[in-house]
């Protein structure tokens, strides 16, 4: 199946009962945008610009950043990027910010709280997204917004960086990550253009367990039963508001939770390049009548074993 899955990698991953649903990339470089097209990947789900702030001794200012952001979109060649503003904090420190050392990092002032807090840092990236955003079609993303305020002061910076270099418009849509998101997922989806859901930290927050922490590495599964119904919901939400949903954490590029997100509502999944072959394959050997039936199946567990113990190929009969 992996040649198959490589030669048949440009065809849309259109399921058997004949519905869409984007398979995109993951990437922090223009080079690794390359890679997404060259895997059949057909756009950007998630660029983590904070790669463009590791491993050197200033932030890259606002030439620099345009310049990278175009890279990325030229590499593009039409598809479209989503660029998601800096996530620094939790996991990733940047030492020539000097942030406050923290007791619980995870749970401090990380993604748009930093930003927020960094208004000229956060006006700099937004003046270079939206100047490179000429040069090809672009979305922003707001990460781990868990207050309507955040979005809403997000919303207004961006806004004003848009008129200061004369941009047009661009949608704006936040990372799903942090439960406050979905439990007010009707009140964001008003707000925000579209989701998308970081599971590798909405798993974090929603079974409590630090995603970095070796002892429960085996039991922070995405597909745990809670889990999915933050997703059902978030689904359901953007739903009743026509918003699009996807997914960009890395249980997106696994088959069998493809097809259940797929099922749950998900309308793309961004995942790393060498991914998007089998997911794309996966997914046209799949109806989406099908992956309904698997996620209501899914949302029935009550562990993540019993998740995973769900046949991809069982007869959709069961439920
Ligand atoms: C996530 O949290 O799932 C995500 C995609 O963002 P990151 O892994 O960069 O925190
Ligand atoms: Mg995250």
């Amino acid at each position: 199946d992996h040649q198959r899955a490589w030669d048949s990698r440009f065809e849309p991953a259109l399921t058997r009962d004949a519905e869409r649903i984007e398979v995109v990339g993951n990437i922090g470089s223009a080079a690794e945008a390359q890679a997404v097209v060259d895997h059949g990947g057909e756009g950007v789900g998630l660029l983590r610009t904070e790669f463009l702030f590791l491993g050197r001794d200033s932030a890259p200012d606002e030439d620099e950043q345009y310049a990278e952001y175009r890279a990325m979109i030229e590499a593009l060649n039409g598809f479209p990027l989503i660029i998601r503003t800096l996530d620094i904090g939790g996991d990733k420190q940047v030492p020539y910010l000097n942030l406050q050392a923290e007791d619980n990092p995870f749970l401090g002032v990380r993604g748009i709280r930093l930003c927020l807090r960094e208004e000229a840092l956060f006006r700099t990236q937004l003046r270079a997204i939206y100047r490179a955003s000429r040069h090809g079609p672009v979305k922003i993303m707001f990460p781990m917004v868990g207050l309507l305020e955040e979005l809403r002061q997000a919303r207004a910076l961006a806004e004003s960086a848009r008129i200061e270099v004369g941009a047009d418009p661009v949608d704006l849509g936040i990372m799903i990550e942090v439960p406050s998101a979905v439990a007010l997922a009707d009140a964001f989806a008003q707000e925000a253009d579209f989701f998308s859901i970081g599971t590798n930290d909405l798993t974090q927050y929603t079974l409590a367990m630090d995603r970095m922490h070796p002892a429960l590495a085996a039991q922070a599964d995405a597909l745990h039963p809670a889990v999915l119904r933050m997703i059902q919901l978030t689904c359901e939400a953007a739903a009743r508001h026509g918003r699009w949903v996807g997914v960009c954490g890395g249980v997106a590029a696994e088959p069998l939770a493809a097809c259940i997100l797929a099922g749950l509502g998900v309308n793309e999944l961004s995942m790393n390049a060498a991914a998007i072959p089998a997911v794309k394959l996966a997914l046209r050997q799949a109806r989406l009548s099908d992956c309904r039936t698997l996620a209501r199946q899914a949302l029935t567990r009550t562990t993540a074993a019993e998740v995973q113990a769900l046949d991809l190929q069982a007869d959709a009969g069961e439920a």
